[in-house]
Order: structure tokens, then C-alpha cells, then sequence
């Protein structure tokens, strides 16, 4: 039968043939377009229409490697190191490694699905070493008996993610987050000192979200020298706008955030809270590990008050650092 009998018909129609898997040989280097890949060429050619791999030699064990349509690939299933599907858009890369036995077996399989037997689906394939199972997906083991899939190693997953996280990091100088110098006439107040100003102080109300081994909060402090005294810099800029001291918020959250602990600070407009968190993240930029690219990231759910932080940033100079608005495409 010539080709072209192959394809059409009586009538000069094409016939609807599922489509041959297309080799390619294996890469180059071991065995890389060599005596495997034109075995199995051969192979197929000289056993037809069945697809069936006849004198081959399976002695190399480099990866074979053909194409099917993207349609005829269901799922793999097994060990799939042995077999890998590189999913293209309308074409589907199968790679077989594995030992030149389980190669052979496997290709002769998904050659007789997908040869053989017309529309089926390659559904499923198991590969282990000794042992290769290739499904269609009407002879799929979930309709006859179930598959028994090996179960989800969660353990070692946990596991490895802990190792590849540090691996990540393992090159980066220690992150330092406690830049707080607490001075003694902060730390010897006592607690019903700290309990009087904060009811005082816009009844502030101060809580540790942690649920299990609560930390104890920083006092407040109630000077700006008492919070800044060792960083110059930050003490020039309120010289320089002549502020007389902290606002509620300032007092209780910079303690807390020059430690490094994270926090949700709640308190109305004019209060100062932008000063709140911009004078303590001027000491955390300046002091962890310098490197390219901004430092710190202030996200606003306005335009506006976006606006408002940037006019708030430009009055205060710290280091020679910038800062910039950036708006949303949206907005
Ligand atoms: P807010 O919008 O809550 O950040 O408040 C900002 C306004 O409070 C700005 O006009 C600041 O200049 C001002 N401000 C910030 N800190 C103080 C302070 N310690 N004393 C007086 N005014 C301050």
C-alpha cells in the first residue's frame, strides 16, 4: 500500500488516522541521534501500521524521545522520572528513560494505543522499574480496578521546602530587625506609670496578637531623645521641623517597631501615625544589609492619602534616601 492509499480513500478523502507518534532522536551527546534512535526508526518502518519496535537494540540508555498529539495524552501516573510529558499546545514532547528494557516496553505500548487502536486515548502509563503499564482510556485501571496511587509524601515535602528556603538564604548576611536601645528612664517605669499614661495618652489600648507566649510590650517612651537619642540623624529632622514631642502613637509605637516586631496601629488622621512607622523604617533601611532597589513600601487604599505621605516624606531627610509615589493603573 503506497502512502497516498494510506491516507485517502476509495472516494479521495482523507482518512481520519490517528496520528503516528513522531521520533526525534534523543539528545546528543550519550547515544544522541546514534544507533537507538535509528533502531527505533527503523523499527517502526519496518513493521508498519502496527507501530511495533522490531530489531532494535536497546543497549543505550539514552532517554527516547517523540511526539503525540497533545489530545491523545491522559494522565501519568507511577514513576513518572521514567516518563515525562513536555505538554506543548497542540503537541505533547514524551520522554522515556529509564533502562533499555522499560524504554522499549514503554514505547511499544503507547505505540499500540495510539496505533492500534484508533481514537483511544493514551490515558495512563505506570512506570517502574521492571514493570511498565500503559492504560487506555477505555481499558483505564479507575474503570476496571482501582489504581493504586502511591500516597503524597507531605513529611518529606515539608521537608525539603525547609531545606531549599534555607539553601535560599544561606548566602544573605542575618537579617537584624532590633534596632531599640531602651533607655533606663523608659524601662524603670512602672506598670501602673505606663497604665496612667496611656489613659492619659488617648487611652491607648495595647494588646499582643500572638495567642500562644504573649511578649510584654516595650514602654512607651515620652521624649523624642528617649526614643532617638542614638541615631543623630533622625534627631536633626525634628529639631528641624520643631516638633515638642511624640504624639500618643508615636510614644507607643516606635519602641515596638525599633525592636522589630511587626504592628497594626490604629488612630485617626493627624495624629501622626505616618511619622509613626517613617522614622523607625528610616533606622531599618539604613542598618540592614544595603543593597539595590528601594527598602521600604507604604501601601494606601487612596490616591490621596498616598499623596498626603509623599508631601510627609518630603520634609524629612534621612540618609540621602528618596521616596516616590506610585500609582495604580486603575486609580
Ligand atoms: P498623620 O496624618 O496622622 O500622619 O499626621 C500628620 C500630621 O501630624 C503632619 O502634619 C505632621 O507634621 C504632624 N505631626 C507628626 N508628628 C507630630 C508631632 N510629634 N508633633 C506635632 N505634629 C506632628
Amino acid at each position: 500500500m503506497s502512502d497516498w492509499e494510506e491516507e485517502y480513500d476509495a472516494d479521495g478523502a482523507q482518512v481520519d488516522k490517528p496520528r503516528k507518534a513522531e521520533w526525534r532522536p534523543p539528545p546528543s551527546g550519550e547515544g544522541g541521534g546514534g544507533p537507538q534512535w535509528r533502531s527505533w526508526r527503523d523499527g517502526r518502518r519496518a513493521d508498519g501500521a502496527r507501530g511495533r519496535v522490531g530489531r532494535t537494540d536497546f543497549s543505550s540508555p539514552a532517554p527516547v524521545v517523540f511526539s503525540v498529539e497533545r489530545a491523545a495524552i491522559g494522565r501519568v501516573i507511577g514513576k513518572v522520572n521514567l516518563i515525562k510529558i513536555n505538554s506543548g499546545n497542540y503537541e505533547g514532547e514524551v520522554v522515556i528513560f529509564g533502562s533499555s528494557d522499560v524504554q522499549k516496553k514503554a514505547k511499544e505500548m503507547i505505540d499500540d494505543l495510539i496505533l492500534d487502536n484508533g481514537s483511544c486515548d493514551l490515558f495512563e502509563i505506570g512506570v517502574s522499574p521492571s514493570d511498565v503499564v500503559v492504560c487506555l482510556n477505555s481499558l483505564a485501571p479507575s474503570s476496571t480496578a482501582p489504581v493504586s496511587l502511591p500516597p503524597i509524601d507531605w513529611a518529606s515535602i515539608r521537608q525539603n521546602r525547609e531545606k531549599y528556603e534555607a539553601l535560599k538564604w544561606q548566602d544573605l548576611p542575618p537579617l537584624k530587625k532590633d534596632f531599640y536601645i531602651e533607655e533606663p528612664s523608659v524601662a524603670s517605669r512602672s506598670a501602673e506609670e505606663v497604665k496612667a499614661w496611656r489613659k492619659t495618652n488617648n487611652n491607648i489600648f495595647v494588646d499582643d496578637l500572638k495567642e500562644d507566649g504573649k511578649r510584654s510590650i516595650p514602654n512607651p517612651v515620652c521624649t523624642f531623645v528617649e526614643a532617638f537619642q542614638h541615631y543623630p540623624g533622625i534627631m536633626e529632622n525634628i529639631e528641624r521641623v520643631g516638633f515638642s514631642k511624640p504624639t500618643p502613637i508615636q510614644s507607643q509605637a516606635w519602641p515596638i517597631i525599633l525592636n522589630g516586631f511587626d504592628l497594626i496601629g490604629i488612630a485617626q488622621t493627624g495624629t501622626g501615625k505616618t511619622l509613626a512607622y517613617l522614622l523607625p523604617g528610616f533606622i531599618h533601611m539604613d542598618q540592614q544589609h544595603k543593597r539595590k532597589g528601594p527598602g521600604m513600601l507604604v501601601l494606601t487604599p487612596t490616591r490621596e492619602l498616598a499623596l498626603q505621605i509623599e508631601a510627609e516624606c518630603g520634609k524629612y531627610s534621612y540618609k540621602g534616601f528618596k521616596s516616590t509615589e506610585i500609582g495604580n493603573l486603575g486609580d
